[in-house]
């Protein structure tokens, strides 16, 4: 699933590419992943062309020249990369924005759980991002503030709380954890803030700059794979570059963690 770092690779690259490009037509193959109440997604694009495209924790948000806004969420498995007119759309390809250069904007998405929302006219944004404050630009006393109202929280699930912190998952969760050496099950209210805000903000943003972790669907808006996969630390890896222990999996949160039980303080099992 894409994480905040994969989705603002994804934002630059689309910003560099198509901001203020025309938009010659919209191909919507599996009308599922649109929601716009009545609206046509293509009859409101046509001959229109994007003038922001931003970001808060994993969704996009667009906005164009005519003042139609869109968010746009990927979820599980979706792909948003631009092509020039080789490319073939497979079955997994669901919409498709063709722009007056000839550059084409693809969605695809295997599993069809992502989303594009139009924001009604008299409508924020926010009221379509079902999620707390953006994970890279929280100030420290938001973090303190959150760390204060849920300190028995264990460190991996308050890290994973969209509501709360918006844009980390999985991955980046469990490259926190190793980072800080505390066990994911560690209460946040025993997380130092100051330190707690310097880890998320220096991983993500190293994330960001290899261009996001491509382990298993994501690619950069250039059809591209990241680089971050090759310098995970923990996540699916099998042995700790610090200490060379044995990387133990344990369900925390729900979900799959990876930690090195000699180097992550407070470690059970
Ligand atoms: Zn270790």
């Amino acid at each position: 699933m894409p994480e905040l770092p994969e989705v603002e690779t994804i934002v630059r690259g689309l910003r560099q590419a198509v901001l203020k490009k025309k938009i010659k037509k919209t191909d919507v193959y599996f009308p599922g992943i649109v929601v716009a109440r009545g609206r046509s997604l293509p009859a409101l694009l046509r001959n229109d062309s994007f003038c922001s495209i931003g970001r808060h924790g994993k969704y996009l948000m667009f906005t164009t020249n005519k003042g139609t806004r869109l968010v746009v969420h990927l979820r599980m498995t979706g792909q948003l990369f631009l092509t020039d007119k080789v490319y073939r759309p497979d079955k997994h390809v669901h919409l498709l924005l063709t722009f007056g250069n000839g550059q084409r904007l693809i969605y695809r998405d295997i599993r069809k759980f992502g989303r594009w929302t139009v924001v009604p006219p008299e409508k924020e944004f926010r009221h379509y991002i079902n999620a707390g404050t953006d994970a890279l630009t929280i100030n420290i006393n938001e973090l303190k503030t959150l760390i204060k109202e849920h300190p028995a929280r264990k460190l991996k699930a308050f890290l994973l709380d969209q509501l709360l912190l918006a844009g980390i998952g999985n991955i980046y969760a469990d490259e926190i954890c190793f980072a800080l050496e505390l066990d994911p099950e560690t209460p946040v209210g025993k997380v130092n803030g100051g330190k707690l805000l310097d880890t998320i903000r220096a991983i993500l943003k190293l994330a960001i700059k290899h261009k996001g972790t491509s382990v298993s669907d994501y690619l950069t808006s250039r059809g591209a794979k990241g680089n971050f996969q090759n310098l995970l630390k923990v996540y699916k890896q099998k042995f700790c570059p610090e200490c060379g222990a044995k990387i133990v999996r344990k369900k925390v949160a729900g979900r799959s963690s990876h930690v090195c039980p000699k180097c992550q303080k407070g470690y059970k099992k």
